[in-house]
């Protein structure tokens, strides 16, 4: 089976993104707020944005399930305040709720968080138990930077986020760490923004004992670990300064890496640097990268082509990327496929 733990509902109707347009516009004049029942999508537009889009490429790619969650960059947590967030994630939520429950062979779903710049994680906990315990999701995705690329929350491994901590470790759920949409124009989100979310917050849990005070708490950090892996060598040298343990003692039974990395030589030095243990199959469909490389002939997020090319993993450490660690990293995964 190959499972991959990150795609996004990036194809929803059209109509979700004009209800997001309209929230946003009351924002100016209250007037103009759409009620949340004004927003009504059939089964069968989300069937066929599915069928014509994800479905479509994990058959011909030939991968099985995806874990799914909304579109990232429409998270935007720094719009509005925290009830604008908090409608917008219900909604979002719920549309994953309905894919997972259309084609249950393929979808497992992972919750937004209704986060919100300067508003505690606290106010988190109510959707995260919402979306575990009655739509049988497995996981959330939190954004480190809900300012939208100002960095202005304490660091990942701060007191501020434990409440949320402590939710997340008692539903047993992980999050993968994941920024939004860039309110910042000298950050590209998903060039920049992104790659910098995934690669600070690893120097933060480096910085701080975070793991010591959650020794179960699990985080996938996506799109490869953003500039961790190719500076491996910086990351144990600046720990070793600190005084830190090795990051394997540190880290590793807590920090997961995905593969949303789209070039052969950057999963050869993934593979070559991270422990099999520490990574799961991912490839971020449909669309953080559209196109086709022409120096492969290939879609640049066909991911699974590159881990079968990658000549340095056995047959099992390959098996443990695409499926076991899944288990490991998403119990309530394991509990739901037996
Ligand atoms: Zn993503």
């Amino acid at each position: 089976m190959i499972i991959d733990c990150h795609g996004h509902y990036t194809t929803a109707p059209k109509s979700l993104e004009a209800f997001r347009q309209k929230q946003i516009k009351g924002l100016k004049d209250p007037s103009l707020s759409p009620a949340k029942d004004s927003l009504r999508i059939s089964d069968d537009e989300l069937r066929e944005t599915i069928e014509k889009a994800q479905l479509r490429i994990q058959r011909e790619r030939g991968t099985d399930l995806t874990i799914f969650s909304p579109r990232a960059g429409g998270m935007a947590h720094h719009v509005g305040n925290a009830a604008t967030s908090a409608l917008w994630s219900d909604i979002c939520n719920e549309l994953i709720h309905r894919v997972c429950t259309l084609f249950p062979k393929n979808f497992v779903g992972v919750c937004q968080l209704p986060q919100s710049p300067g508003v505690r994680p606290d106010n988190c906990i109510a959707e995260l138990e919402r979306c575990v315990n009655e739509y049988g999701f497995i996981g959330c995705n939190l954004n480190p930077d809900p300012s939208g690329g100002y960095w202005t929350e304490p660091p990942l491994t701060d007191k501020w986020w434990y409440p949320l901590y402590e939710k997340m470790v008692e539903l047993d759920v992980p999050a993968m760490i994941h920024v939004s949409s860039s309110c910042n124009p000298a950050f590209h989100f998903t060039g920049a923004h992104y790659i910098n979310g995934d690669t600070t917050a690893f120097m933060q849990f480096i910085s701080g004992n975070l793991f010591k005070d959650f020794p179960t708490l699990k985080f996938i950090i996506p799109h490869g670990g953003g500039a961790v892996p190719y500076h491996w060598g910086r990351y144990r040298g600046l720990a070793q300064d600190m005084g830190k343990p090795s990051l394997q003692e540190h880290l590793m039974n807590n920090v997961f890496f995905d593969t949303c990395v789209y070039h052969q030589a950057g999963i050869d030095l993934l593979t070559r640097v991270i422990p099999a243990d520490n990574t799961l199959f991912a490839s971020e469909i449909v669309g953080a990268v559209k196109g086709i490389d022409p120096e492969t002939g290939h879609y640049y997020d066909d991911t699974r082509r590159y881990l079968d090319a990658v000549t340095t993993l056995s047959p099992a450490e390959k098996k443990k990327i695409f499926e076991d660690n899944l288990y490991k990293v998403y119990p309530r995964f394991k509990r739901r496929a037996r």
